[in-house]
Formats: C-alpha cells, sequence, structure tokens
C-alpha cells in the first residue's frame, strides 16, 4: 500500500497541508466539503492512504472500502440530508470524468437530483 503520493491533491489534504472544511473523520477516512459543490450540499470522502480509484482500493482493503461506504452516509447525516436522501458517486477514469486520481466518493444531496446523470 502506498501512504502518500507527492503532488496527489486529496494526499496533500490527507496530510493536513491544503486546509478543508472537515465534515467527518475516522482513522483512515476524511470527508469535507467539495470546493465547488455541484449541489446544495456536496461533501468528498477520500482514504487517508493513497488508492488511484474505487477499483485499486477495491482490490486493496475491503475494510477500508467498507469503512469508506460507511462514512458517505456518516458525512451525509452530519450535513444534515441523511433522511432527505442524497447520491453517492466515484468518479472512476476518464469517460467519468475522474480529476483527481486518489479513491473519492461524492456525496450530493439538499436538492432532487436528475437521473441519469450526464
Ligand atoms: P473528480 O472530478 O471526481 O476527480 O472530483 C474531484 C473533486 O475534488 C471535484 O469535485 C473538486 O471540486 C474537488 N476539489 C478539488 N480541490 C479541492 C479542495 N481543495 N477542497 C475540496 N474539494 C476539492
Ligand atoms: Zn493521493
Amino acid at each position: 500500500m502506498i501512504l502518500t503520493v507527492t503532488d496527489c491533491l486529496f494526499c496533500a489534504i490527507a496530510g493536513g497541508e491544503i486546509p478543508v472544511t472537515l465534515v467527518g473523520e475516522t482513522d483512515r477516512v476524511l470527508a469535507f466539503r467539495d470546493i465547488n459543490p455541484q449541489a446544495p450540499t456536496h461533501v468528498v470522502v477520500i482514504s487517508k492512504a493513497h488508492y488511484p480509484d474505487l477499483a485499486a482500493l477495491a482490490a486493496a482493503d475491503d475494510a477500508l472500502l467498507g469503512e469508506l461506504v460507511r462514512q458517505t452516509h456518516q458525512a451525509a447525516t452530519a450535513e444534515g440530508i441523511g433522511d432527505t436522501g442524497y447520491r453517492v458517486v466515484f468518479n472512476t477514469g476518464g469517460h467519468a470524468g475522474q480529476e483527481v486520481p486518489h479513491v473519492h466518493a461524492h456525496v450530493l444531496g439538499g436538492r432532487s437530483l436528475t437521473w441519469p446523470p450526464g
């Protein structure tokens, strides 16, 4: 397992080098508000250790994968959208528009979300 990758934005956030608005934290997972929200509530949930995407994390660590997913609901609840409903998105790879190559879940809510996504 790689802990930290130089020049990785989310490794820098996990290391405390870039300030974020924290929504939740465990030993291995961090949840913070997205800097460019796409819905009234938009939280990003990352593993503190570096995995490039969901597939890499799923192949490597079931427990951490479970913890990350659990923290998406935790973050939704902390932001007050646990009951109204929310969407969890793992952009994975180019066609999904993944821009930061460090596994993360988006938690979106606070309004009715359209389906299918663009
Ligand atoms: P993705 O396009 O799935 O890789 O998502 C990356 C997300 O990280 C985008 O929604 C960005 O707005 C968000 N983001 C980038 N920089 C920051 C930052 N410094 N703090 C919080 N969110 C960020
Ligand atoms: Zn990273």
